[in-house]
Formats: structure tokens, sequence, C-alpha cells
């Protein structure tokens, strides 16, 4: 269990790949990662949490979900390893890991996974870090715990 704010890396300097430009609702979202928190949306209607952020609850239709933190541990739920990579930035990361999280919160997501491959399977517990890639936004990551 993680408690207090999700520990957030400097990676402003080697960081060449691409970075998050916040619009919409994503904005307040983008915002507070940089701050050590990484929010979902909760139904106040029906409790459903999602991500990412959408202006209705996808379980039953109210406008406007509530947010919520996350604690930011989850479990791997999917992975695949990358050999190859299109953009030049992950070149230099293969063969690298990106896998769809389950957060114990509920909500899944897809993030990159810094950890050799070998040390990953489906079920594999994990927590994240924020990668922080500009002044604007923190990438959500997660190493094995
Ligand atoms: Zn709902």
């Amino acid at each position: 269990m993680t408690d207090g704010p999700i520990p957030v890396v400097d990676k402003c300097e080697e960081w060449d790949g691409p970075v998050p430009e916040p619009t919409g609702l994503t904005a307040e979202f983008w915002s507070e990662t940089a701050n050590g928190r990484f929010l979902v949306q909760q139904c106040p209607n029906c409790d459903h949490q999602q991500f990412y952020p959408r202006i209705v609850c996808t379980n039953c239709g109210r406008e406007e979900p509530d947010w919520t933190d996350t604690s930011g541990d989850g479990e791997i739920y999917s992975f695949t390893i990358c050999y190859t990579a299109r953009e030049e930035a992950f070149q230099k990361l293969t063969p690298y890991v990106v896998a769809i999280v389950e957060l114990e919160d509920g909500p899944q997501l897809t993030a990159l996974v810094p950890a050799d491959p070998d040390e990953i399977t489906i079920g594999t517990p994990v927590e994240m870090r924020l990668w922080q890639v500009d002044d604007d936004a923190a990438l959500p990551v997660f190493y094995p715990v």
C-alpha cells in the first residue's frame, strides 16, 4: 500500500519521448500528476471508477463524474515486450515492457514498466511512479514491488 503522494521522478532532462498536451477534461488530471496525485473519475451515482477522463460515467451515463485519488498500487493484467520501436526515443529502451495495469481501485491503464522483462508476469504486483517529463505533466509508470 502506498500512503500519501505518489513519488514524482524528475525526467525532464533525459526524456525525449512524447509529452502530453493537456486539454479540456485532461488539464486537471495532468496538472495533478505533477503534484504526485493520480486521479481517476468516480461516479457519485453508481460508484463506478473509470480512467481515462470522460464527460459521462461509462456505467450509468451520469454526467460530470467526480475525481478521486488512487494509491497507484495494482497488478499486471496483461503485458507485451517490445523489441522494436518506431519512435527514436523508445529505441534506446528496447526491449521494454508495456503493460495493462489493473489498479487496486478498479480502473485499468496502459503504461510503461521500466523493469527487466523477466521480472514481469500476469499478476505481478506493481506500484506507480510519476515521471515528470515537462512542467505540466508527469507520466505514470509502474515498477514491480
Ligand atoms: Zn455511474
